[in-house]
């Protein structure tokens, strides 16, 4: 399975990163390898001084798809849930400066804790679908799919034109603004309406 992750999908995020709108959907993968499923603890990896959190809407892809045109990519998706985007900032920098790809500060070992997925079924209208992200019980993000650049159906639309979808595959949809640092015994707790979803410490 592939992990598909949407960039810079919020504009107050791009405002924070000190970035312009992109004008296409941008996207990277994560390996497999990224999950950390359950609410098990995330370990501080000893290669980055600067991990923030990123709190994602995530899509399950539920149908073999390929060019999957908008009007009908609410049939390849049947579960969301909250992942967290777990990104080694000053990694990333570097990397960005040098022209070198993103995958040691965005794909490394339990850079992908992935809450427990919720039936699109049970869900109210997931084009505005809100989200929330605490840390140490204090809100640190807070946005709905509504706000989103590039909408679900979109995003889908643009993903399967290079990439076939596979059963399985997941999709993180950008975060809002608000991402900021990890430090040891922090505590994360996401929410999908006020369903909570993830829950875990950092260690
Ligand atoms: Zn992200």
């Amino acid at each position: 399975m592939k992990i598909i992750c949407i960039g810079l999908n919020y504009r107050k995020h791009a405002e924070e990163m000190g970035k312009p709108f992109p004008d296409e959907p941008m996207f990277f993968l994560k390996a497999d390898s990224s999950i950390i499923k359950n609410n098990k603890p995330f370990f501080l990896p000893d290669f980055s001084d600067e991990i923030h959190y990123e709190a994602e809407i995530v899509l399950r892809i539920c149908k073999l798809g390929k060019s999957v045109s908008a009007k009908f990519a609410h049939r390849y998706y049947d579960a969301v849930t909250l992942g967290i985007d777990i990104t080694a900032r000053d990694l990333q920098r570097r990397q960005s400066e040098r022209g070198h790809p993103w995958e040691i500060c965005k794909s490394f070992d339990g850079s992908a804790p992935l809450g427990r997925f919720l039936p699109v079924s049970e869900l109210g209208n997931i084009h505005d679908l809100p989200f929330r992200l605490e840390k140490n019980g204090e809100v640190v993000q807070q946005s709905t799919t509504a706000d989103l650049i590039f909408g679900i159906d979109a995003i889908i639309a643009w993903v399967s034109r290079f990439f076939t979808l596979k059963t399985g595959d997941l999709i993180f949809t950008g975060t809002p603004s608000g991402v900021g640092p990890l430090r040891k015994d922090d505590h994360l707790k996401g929410f999908i309406g006020d369903q909570p979803v993830i829950d875990f410490y950092i260690r």
